[in-house]
């Protein structure tokens, strides 16, 4: 039992009972190379096949599309600057949103510095990307469009399927990171026509260390990492075995009980929401909400089933999260990479929130592992905590 409240699931989760039982073989005694002869190797090269035929066929690829990574920051990595190398020199420009997580905002500005050109899109107020400025700015220098599934932070849905047409229909290699939304919601890598995409073991219940990326078959990429032949000779480097078997394990059961899994989950994130909207005056719910119940109206939603972000007018010092981190509660500014950094979230900005309500946010995300009777508890310590701050803030 924690003595603490988790709900910041996006930035990871606690790995499941299955997932450790599925790993803890391959940690000990099957520990073998698995570019070895022998049959040890053998029983471990199996495992890493088999994985790949389950994250495969759990978003409709082939196996040999599936290249297993250390995580979504380098899958995010290898889609973008490993496309954007291969191209040839006259398509020299990538086209972005400005609410990408810092794995593809970061690597997109490291390109610039080399030279490349990049776009960020604005988004509307929901964190919706905008489509017409997306097509009108698609032109030959254009080599590949790059955005998220579904926001980390606000947890937007974003019209992928409708990218996916833009971008076949004009003959760009598109990239879509995955990390919050694979898991969370069917993916169907045919249907949204991407040509690569990223995706994460942690933040479903797997170890941390471990995700892939689909490259579609005939995609032209350079690799980031060289050395051995290792993963079709596309990320070299002996293959993280028990990572990859705990990332199957932990995608097999999220597939089994997605259905499940949206309605317990959108029903705990609904309920935070109506709570807080009705006992804290002055708050504003950061997204998008349209509550459609079911999994296979997820798209709809525009939302993803565990996410709670809010602002609170009122407040001009101090941070939510850290308040709530004193009373027992785990919940997050945004990312969990900007957490400790200055200034306001990035995304909470290109939403058009103005720099003081944007630095009074709160983040939480909620997954299978958290009880009514936790999200009830955070609420009533979330109304002390912006009370406390609201005076705080207007004695100063
Ligand atoms: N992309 C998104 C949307 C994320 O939310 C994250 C992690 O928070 C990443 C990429 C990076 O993934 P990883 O932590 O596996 O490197």
């Amino acid at each position: 039992m924690n003595d603490y409240i988790y709900l910041d699931n996006a930035a990871t989760t606690k790995c499941s009972d299955t997932v450790l039982e599925a790993m803890l073989p391959y940690l000990t005694e099957r520990y073998a190379n698995p570019s070895g002869n022998y049959n040890s190797s053998m029983m471990c090269r199996r495992a890493v096949e088999e994985s790949r035929a389950v994250i495969a066929e759990m978003i409709g690829a082939e196996p040999e599309e599936i290249i297993f990574t250390s995580g979504g920051t380098e899958s995010d990595n290898f889609a973008i600057k490993g496309s954007m190398y291969a191209g040839k020199g006259s398509e020299n420009q990538i086209l972005t949103s400005k609410i990408e997580h810092h794995a593809v905002i970061n690597t997109c500005k490291f390109l610039e510095k080399e030279g490349f050109f990049v776009k960020y899109l604005d988004v509307d107020r929901y964190g919706v990307v905008d489509l017409y400025q997306l097509q009108s700015s698609i032109s030959k220098i254009t080599r590949m469009i790059s955005i998220m599934y579904a926001n980390n932070e606000v947890g937007t849905i974003e019209p992928i399927e409708e990218i996916g047409r833009i971008a076949a229909y004009y003959g760009k290699v598109f990239h879509v990171d995955a990390v919050q939304a694979f898991g969370q919601i069917p993916i169907d890598v045919n249907r949204i026509k991407v040509d690569m995409m990223s995706m994460s073991s942690h933040k479903i219940h797997g170890p941390k260390g471990i995700g892939a990326i689909y490259i579609r078959k005939g995609s032209s990429v350079e690799n980031l990492l060289h050395g051995g032949e290792q993963e079709y000779g596309m990320r070299a480097g002996t293959e993280n075995v028990a990572g990859i078997v705990g990332f199957a394990a932990a995608a097999k059961e999220a597939a089994e009980n997605m259905g499940n899994n949206f309605i317990y989950v959108s029903r705990l994130r609904n309920h935070m929401i109506k709570r807080i909207q009705n006992e804290i005056p002055d708050c504003r719910l950061n997204g998008s909400l349209v509550d459609t119940g079911r999994v296979e109206n997820a798209v709809k939603a525009r939302r993803l089933p565990g996410n709670v972000n809010f602002s609170f007018a009122g407040i001009s010092e101090g941070s939510v999260p850290m308040m709530l981190d004193a009373v027992g509660v785990c919940a997050s500014s945004g990312s969990a990479c900007s957490a400790f950094t200055e200034g306001p979230s990035h995304v909470l900005e290109a939403l058009g929130l103005d720099e003081k309500l944007a630095m009074a946010s709160v983040r939480f995300t909620i997954s299978t592992d958290n009880t009514p009777e936790e999200i009830n508890r955070a609420v009533d310590e979330l109304k002390g905590v912006i009370q406390q701050m609201r005076e705080s803030s207007a004695v100063n």
